[in-house]
């Protein structure tokens, strides 16, 4: 099922693009790269992409891989919950409050400066300092489940007055007919390279790729319990920098309630 989880109250850490540091050199702040695994934790329905990988890696037993794309995605929604990120990507109506206003290059909010963005409304633009890579290839366990019409479940309350997630709900039974999905307890290994993130940026994006554990949630039926999925780093920083003031806290207790 869909739920929301409330927009911060207030705007924390947006810098002006002339004192962000940036993109186009390697400066001596965090670089790298992050070896993770992602274990799904209930089945994974990416439809398209799935049925691109039947045709491409045929064969006994079968093999598959993720797009780096759609594990970003569901990292960059968790920084920008976390982080107190902008309403970029959020779709009205209503408005969203202040707090959320889409950032520019005066105040690039914290997700922002991670994740870039393309000069959509004006001509400033910003480079993603973050790169995920697709995964590897690896053994899979194929299964079919229903994944219902996008909109089956009522809207979550509170919908407009903060960012739409997902509870982690336990698997539907598979069947005979639906769509064609990873079952659970795949492991893909994947990578993600990163440069020039500032500490606190770093402590932020960090937490949001590994959630301290938590589930994210991907692809198709999030509403009905698919794609729950585990994403652990081998070679994490050392130390693991303390995300605490660097997040929100109201987020991350409604992801802990939500997510676990
Ligand atoms: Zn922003």
């Amino acid at each position: 099922m869909s739920v929301t989880i409330p927009f911060p109250t207030t705007s924390p850490q947006r810098i002006a693009h002339l004192s962000a540091i940036s993109h186009e050199r390697i400066e001596p702040q965090s670089h790298g790269v992050f070896e993770c695994t992602l274990t799904t934790v209930t089945p994974l329905c990416l439809k398209s992409h799935f049925a691109h990988v039947r045709l491409e890696l045929p064969g006994n037993p079968p093999h598959a891989y993720l797009p780096g794309s759609s594990i970003r995605g569901a990292v960059r929604a968790m920084t920008e919950a976390l982080g107190g990120g902008c309403a970029r990507y959020f779709a009205p109506p209503p408005l969203p409050p202040r707090a959320v206003r889409t950032c520019d290059e005066n105040g690039i909010c914290p997700c922002c400066r991670i994740f870039g963005f393309a000069a959509e409304r004006d001509t400033f633009a910003w480079a993603s300092k973050v790169h995920f890579q697709d995964s590897d290839v690896a053994p899979v366990v194929w299964q079919k489940y229903p994944v219902p019409p996008f909109g089956g479940d009522p809207a979550a309350p509170g919908q407009g007055s903060g960012w739409l997630t997902f509870r982690h709900l336990p698997a539907p039974a598979h069947g005979a007919r639906g769509e064609d999905c990873v079952d659970m307890g795949a492991v893909f290994p994947f990578r993600v390279r990163h440069h020039n993130l500032t500490p606190a940026e770093l402590a932020l994006f960090y937490h949001a790729l590994t959630l301290g554990g938590l589930h994210h949630i991907l692809g198709f039926g999030k509403r009905c319990g698919l794609g729950a999925c585990k994403i652990e780093v081998t070679n994490p920083p050392s130390p693991v920098p303390n995300f605490a003031p660097h997040i929100c806290v109201q987020a991350w207790t409604a992801i802990q309630q939500e997510r676990a």
